[in-house]
């Protein structure tokens, strides 16, 4: 019965997509798993590895430079078509991979240990593989190992996607701010109540990254959201998007008062500076789009999509700025 799952491809990609994971940032309890797998294996290599429908995506690695490659050169793809472990103790004598890129070029595999990753519902959704650039075996205690930590990972997995708080900055999720916006649409639709879905994106955060490293961008977020939480009011909905994205929901704020909100929530991230612990001062700016809740927006999806149409108006204005769906 369950061996029908693995060939079922439309519903183990929607399952997989269903998880939300792909090409978010990078999450603490996946690099704690992929660096103990490579230094309890002893390998080089290490990956969380996501099968997508073309392509493999890495959510955590280690010895990898690239964070994915195409499906149809990936160790992988032959992983989460069965329910064991995948074990190539020598991939020039496997005729599946001899030859094929990654092993006949960088990061040039010899061998591999992939445990598939499996959902509760039953699908194989990616794998946790251990690699070398030398042929080795893999002794029945090491894949004993590989498979305890993939079952972390899928627990990990379930776990962010019931998470109502993000754990990076305290704001709710996706998911928790979606909850939220629901219960507010429906207190709209029955009392007459209104309310403004406001977006922001930080400016050119990329460059900050790129200047001073993922720790420090992360360490820019809390601050961010922290500056944020202090200048909104109690009532008022806060939420991380993704990455560098926010939402805040307004209730019962609209037009003037609102944009009034909007302009000092992107005056406070604007004129705040961000001091490291070592003394640097960063300072970050906010493009912001914002709309009112009104009789088209009536599912939260097009709310949003209104939002978000004012944040790319916002960003092509110059940024730092707002823009407000009319
Ligand atoms: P724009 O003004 O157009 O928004 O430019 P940008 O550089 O902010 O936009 P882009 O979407 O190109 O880059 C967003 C960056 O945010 C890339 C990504 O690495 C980074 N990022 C996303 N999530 C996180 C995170 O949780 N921590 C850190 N440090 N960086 C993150
Ligand atoms: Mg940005
Ligand atoms: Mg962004």
């Amino acid at each position: 019965m369950l061996d029908s799952l693995l060939r079922d491809e439309p519903a183990r990609i929607a399952a997989l997509h269903r998880l939300e994971v792909l090409d978010t940032a990078v999450e603490e309890p996946f690099e704690k798993i992929v660096t103990l797998v490579r230094t309890v294996l002893a390998v080089p290599m290490a990956t969380v590895t996501l099968v997508d429908r073309d392509r493999q995506w890495f959510k955590a690695r280690r010895g990898l430079e690239v964070d994915q490659t195409p499906r149809s050169v990936s160790f992988c793809t032959h992983t989460i078509q069965q329910r064991e472990p995948l074990i190539v103790e020598d991939a020039d004598l496997d005729p599946r991979f001899a030859g094929t890129p990654l092993v006949k070029g960088p990061p040039y595999i010899k061998s591999y240990a992939g445990v598939p990753l499996r959902t509760p519902e039953g699908y194989n959704i990616g794998s946790l593989c251990a690699m070398d650039t030398r042929p080795r075996r893999f002794s029945p205690a090491d894949v004993a190992i590989l498979s305890n930590f993939a079952n972390i990972v899928c627990d990990e997995l379930e776990l962010r996607m019931i998470a109502q708080v993000d754990h990076l900055t305290g704001a709710l999720t996706r998911r928790g701010f979606n909850d939220q916006a629901d219960r507010e649409i429906a207190r709209a639709n029955r009392y007459g109540r209104r309310g403004t879905l406001v977006m922001l994106d930080l400016d050119h955060f990329k460059t900050v990254n790129d200047t001073h490293g993922h720790a420090v961008g992360d360490r820019v977020l809390q601050q961010v959201a922290e500056i944020l939480r202090v200048t909104l009011r109690p009532s008022d909905v806060f939420g991380r998007l993704g990455g560098e994205e926010f939402a805040i929901l307004l209730p019962e704020t609209i037009g003037n008062e609102a944009a009034a909100v909007i302009e000092r929530l992107r005056y406070v991230v604007a004129n705040q500076s961000i001091v490291l612990e070592d003394g640097t001062a960063i300072h970050v700016t906010a493009s912001f789009g914002a709309a009112p809740l009104s009789s088209e927006a009536v599912s939260f999806d097009t709310w949003l999509k209104q939002a978000d149409t004012m944040l790319y108006a916002a960003k092509a204005a110059g940024r730092n700025c707002i823009r407000v769906w009319e």
